[in-house]
């Protein structure tokens, strides 16, 4: 194998970085980062990725870090690394979006080869480079605008040949307490880790860290859970893997939305335990009046909390995570 779709591979033995881009012509104007490294001996392709989210900073630099470290020497098949996936959001500091068109490239997912940027970008990544690679996994924080507790995620496809090495995924990042399995209630579906898994690619996203800072034990979190992982799929020689953990399983994700446009005075906490019906916090108007007490729909754990208190109509909240 000499590429993975637009990126080149090194010769078995050797690493190397650079920038490649698609062929199309929306996406052509911007150059995406990424490494390789190729084992002398042939295994498994995997492919990580991270700031899909821009200012999600505690994933781009674990995956700067991971790339760094890695000595083709320790490596047993393929690793591709691709640190910054929302590259026109980088440098405008975008929250959530994507300021070519204004969309969530996370919710673009299997996207369209002649739609908005978004969907264009969707569909060649997952087209081009995914469905090239035998595992996938995407790093993530909270926003900008969001802190949480560290969480990790797959879909549960029904198919046990996918399901069965995504839960070995996430069993192995052994360093968060919690893993959903299911689409965020309220969301739209067309998550990366989604449409991989759907297509038949193991997948996993992994959640450390937010409010767009750069802290060291976030950042290291990420790292660790991935080396992890590759040590225990065998793609990564150095030292053997430490045991797998499997993390608590949320039945539900309950996203909450705010049906007002006001300020939200949140009361909880990332990681906190809330009772159903529990007040979880209180939406005011501009002049501070009472517009409504947000409450807990079942009993369950903060998993993250938006901590600008300026929401638009509709806007984001917290989630809810909801044991088995
Ligand atoms: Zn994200």
């Amino acid at each position: 194998m000499t590429n993975i779709g637009p990126i080149p591979l090194p010769a078995p033995g050797a690493a190397h970085s650079g920038y490649f881009t698609f062929e199309d012509e929306l996406l052509a104007k911007y150059q995406w980062p990424y490494f390789a490294v190729v084992g002398r001996e042939p295994g498994l392709t995997f492919l990580l990725t991270a700031g899909i989210h821009a200012a999600e900073y505690t994933g781009t630099l674990a995956a700067l870090r991971l790339a760094k470290l890695l000595d083709p020497h320790h490596v047993t098949g393929t690793i591709v690394i691709i640190p910054l996936l929302n590259r026109p959001g980088f440098y405008e500091r975008s929250v959530y979006t994507n300021p070519e068109d204004g969309q969530n490239l996370n919710r673009a997912f299997p996207g369209d080869a002649n739609g908005t940027w978004s969907e264009r970008f969707a569909y060649h990544l997952l087209h081009d480079v995914v469905l090239n690679v035998q595992r996938a996994m995407d790093l993530h924080a909270g926003d900008m605008v969001e802190d949480l507790e560290p969480f990790l995620g797959y879909l549960m496809t029904g198919n046990p040949e996918v399901d069965d090495r995504s839960r070995e995924m996430i069993a192995a990042y052994a360093g968060a307490r919690w893993v959903t399995h299911v689409i965020p209630g309220g969301e739209r579906a067309g998550m990366l880790y989604g449409a991989a898994a759907q297509n038949g690619v193991p997948a996993i996203l992994a959640e450390s860290g937010g409010r767009g800072l750069p802290i060291e034990e976030d950042v290291q979190r990420h790292v660790d859970g991935v080396l992890n992982i590759w040590r225990t799929l065998g793609l990564l020689t150095d030292s053997p893997p430490q045991p797998s953990r499997t993390p608590t399983v949320i039945a539900r994700n309950e996203w909450l939305r705010s049906p007002h446009e006001g300020i939200f005075l949140c009361r909880v906490k990332p990681g906190d335990n809330v009772s159903a019906g529990e007040s979880l916090g209180e939406l005011v108007d501009l002049l501070g009046n009472h517009l409504m007490t947000v409450t807990a729909p079942a009993a369950g754990v903060i998993l993250f909390t938006v901590t600008s208190p300026a929401i638009k109509k509709d806007g984001l909240l917290l989630a809810v995570g909801v044991p088995e």
